[in-house]
């Protein structure tokens, strides 16, 4: 890997989308750096009596189109840098989908693993109390991302509302139904992607019933698998962090959700699959018509992206390839349904949440459905006619499309606003 930073090759696209258009040079500069970035320690109480602290950030990039949006993330590998990049994705996510939003992301550089349930309600408390005149609902609204989930949400949420002394919902979304979550928010993500697809299926060269492979099996993989199978369509290799299996003949994907949801690794189920375990790499040269990273970052890169067999492949992760990994795939004839459109289902529907919290009416699943499908498919199909008309790939196509959009925002504030002369 070369020592570009996370961020320099996140850069690497905006300056091509900027590349097709004609941009004012201010709104590229003013979209290079995040707007703010907090950094702080969260010292918490152990259950044995122990103090113990964590580095956190929260990072808000850019509020031109609305007030910052984008998870917190609870991970050992966390870094101000990933958050910034993050932050940037959301940024073109949200324009990607035409929400009225900027992009912000969060996170704690711990292993959620090792902590018990209260030590988690803790740091989740303490990282609202740190950073709670940075996030409000009409300022920066934040949710579940990597390793965090509705219940962390609701701990923050709770923590909130008792810092402000308001019952103020909008402030988080993916928070549980009974705090004012949206239905629909726990498989939004998969979903998006899985509407995507459907959508896209005969331009991309998927059958009715094409096979598929998983990269990361938590919360963006466990329900695409099952809306992909449900479909008709077989699930022949998924992997976690302990490893992958393959069954070229189909692999049960409720028993295996069932599995992890009891705490069971993946290749530890490859028997009563009657499947084989496969090196975590393997997986990415199994025979799949479509491969779904749906980890974390750069996990395809130019060592092992020539072995992909997929046709398609669907970022349901942020970043899972780099821009190596891209050449590679643009040359080797592989389209990719990029992050920033392919995983925007979650915020999308996170966005359904803002708004029902605001109006206090909410919508039923059919609605969400139904609104989310709308969306995706507009959006995608804007994005495919783009990539179709100026001969270049849909992860350059939503980046054009997106950058429109932002420079349209940051032009009608008058650039005045944001650099002093
Ligand atoms: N963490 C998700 C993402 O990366 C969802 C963000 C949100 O709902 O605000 O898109």
């Amino acid at each position: 890997m070369s020592d570009d930073t996370l961020l320099d090759r996140a850069l690497i696209r905006l300056e091509e989308a900027a590349s097709h258009l004609n941009i004012d040079q201010d709104v590229i500069e003013k979209l290079k750096y995040p707007r703010e970035t907090t950094k702080t320690r969260l010292l918490i109480r152990m259950d044995d009596g122990s103090r113990k602290s964590f580095l956190a950030w929260r990072c808000r990039y850019d509020d031109t189109r609305g007030p910052t949006k984008g998870g917190i993330r609870f991970h050992p590998d966390s870094t101000i840098e990933e958050v910034e990049t993050l932050a940037f994705w959301m940024t073109f996510k949200c324009a990607v989908m035409n929400l009225p939003f900027g992009g912000g992301k969060g996170a704690v550089r711990v292993d959620p693993r090792q902590l018990s349930k209260s030590e988690l309600e803790r740091l989740s408390r303490a990282y609202v109390q740190a950073f709670a005149r940075t996030v409000g609902p009409d300022r920066d609204i934040p949710a579940p991302d990597v390793y965090t989930n509705a219940m962390v949400m609701g701990w923050m949420a709770d923590e909130y509302s008792q810092i402000v002394g308001d019952v103020s919902p909008a402030v988080i979304t993916g928070k549980p139904i009974a705090l004012g979550g949206s239905l629909g928010r726990n498989d939004a993500t998969a979903r998006g992607g899985f509407y995507l697809v459907r959508h896209l299926a005969r331009e991309l060269g998927l059958a009715r019933d094409h096979t598929v492979a998983i990269q990361g099996f938590g919360n963006a993989g466990q329900f695409y698998a099952r809306l992909s199978a449900a479909d008709n369509n077989t699930i022949v290799a998924v992997s976690d962090s302990s490893g992958a299996i393959h069954r070229p003949a189909g692999l049960d994907v409720a028993r295996l959700i069932a599995g992890k949801e009891a705490g069971r690794a993946v290749p530890d189920m490859a028997a009563e699959q009657g499947a084989h375990v496969i090196p975590a790499d393997e997986l990415l040269a199994v025979e799949a018509d479509l491969l779904v990273p749906a980890a974390l970052e750069d996990m395809i890169d130019k060592t092992n992206a020539g072995s992909i067999k997929a046709k398609v492949i669907l970022e349901l992760a942020n970043g899972p390839l780099t821009p190596d990994a891209d050449t590679i795939l643009n040359a080797n004839g592989v389209t990719v349904l990029p992050d920033i459109l392919a995983n925007a289902g979650g915020v999308t529907v996170s966005y359904f949440e803002w708004v029902q919290n605001r109006q206090g009416f909410y919508w039923d699943l059919e609605e969400i459905h139904a609104r989310l499908l709308k969306i995706v498919e507009c959006e995608g199909r804007a994005i495919w006619d783009v990539a179709c008309e100026r001969g270049v790939s849909v992860r350059s196509a939503a980046y054009i499309h997106a950058l429109g959009r932002l420079a349209t925002a940051i032009e009608a504030h008058g650039t005045q606003s944001f650099f002093s002369s």
